[in-house]
């Protein structure tokens, strides 16, 4: 095998189909890395995988609704008797479900945690293991601001975001010995499917908010994922980066 060949490597993104994710998938991609999409539907990530091929990279589509910590394992099961170690991984994939506490169902609780935070530990637990015997590894948990700040309306959301920065933290310090970085990034308000149905009154106080005075691209995210995924960024780890115009200081 070639050195290239060799030294390419494999990420897994989740929630590639769409928004961040497809931003960040398409980034390492053409970062030389092969990248598999994960998302909740196949028409989603089989598009997003698609795209990436069309303009040279290599990208295969995963469909698996990561709140099934089983879909996770066999999943992981899979591409580790393919691959033997996945190198990139990035936690992405979430959802809202906004209510006031006293409004709030315990089935919207439990789908958040489920699918933005435990989620992690399933993909983590699964893929890290052969991370830390290759010796080299990089682990990146989209959070959000909302867990630095709180939000009124997203107790669920923000429990969830606060939770990934934790488990951030603790992973960087259990496999930094192995030379597995584990960082995370916290966007603002970014131009997606999941803001774009907000009222439009809750945007302008939002963009009010923002230093820079503009709501983020998917692309503010990518670049910040791509460089942490990167060579670059070996000595950082255990950190949270605000991507988010100046929202949060
Ligand atoms: P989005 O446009 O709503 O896209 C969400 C992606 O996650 C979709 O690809 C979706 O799959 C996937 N997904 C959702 N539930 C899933 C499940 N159970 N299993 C597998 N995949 C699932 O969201 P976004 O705005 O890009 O947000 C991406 C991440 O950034 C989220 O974790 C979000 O909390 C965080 N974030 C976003 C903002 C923002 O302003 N947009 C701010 C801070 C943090 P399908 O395509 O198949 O439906």
């Amino acid at each position: 095998m070639s050195e290239d060949l060799e030294n390419k490597k494999t990420a897994v993104v989740t929630g590639a189909g769409r928004g961040i994710g497809k931003s960040i998938a398409e980034a390492l991609a053409r970062d030389g890395i092969e990248v598999y999409c994960v998302s909740k539907t196949e028409s989603s990530c089989g598009a997003a995988a698609e795209e990436i091929r069309a303009n040279g990279g290599v990208a295969h589509a995963l469909p698996i609704d990561v709140s099934s910590g089983e879909e996770i394992r066999t999943a992981c099961d899979k591409l580790l008797e393919e691959k033997g170690c996945i190198d990139i991984l990035v936690n992405n994939a979430g959802i809202t479900r906004d209510n006031l506490l006293f409004r709030m169902e315990e089935d919207d609780w439990n789908a958040v945690l489920t699918t933005n935070l435990t989620s992690c530990f399933h993909w983590i637990k699964a893929l890290g293991r052969p991370m830390t015997r290759k010796r080299w590894g990089r682990i990146v948990n989209v959070s959000s601001v909302v867990g630095l700040t709180g939000n009124a309306g997203q107790a669920n959301y923000a429990a969830a975001k606060a939770g990934m920065i934790g488990l951030t933290k603790s992973l960087a310090r259990e496999f930094s010995a192995r030379s597995v970085t584990v960082n995370a990034i916290a966007p603002g308000f970014i131009d997606t499917d999941m803001t774009s149905g907000l009222d439009d009154r809750v945007k302008e106080v939002a963009l009010g908010t923002i230093p820079l005075k503009r709501f983020g691209k998917v692309e503010d995210i990518a670049e910040m994922t791509s460089f942490l995924c990167s060579e670059k960024a070996s000595y950082v780890t255990g950190q949270v980066f605000t991507v988010d115009g100046g929202m949060v200081m």
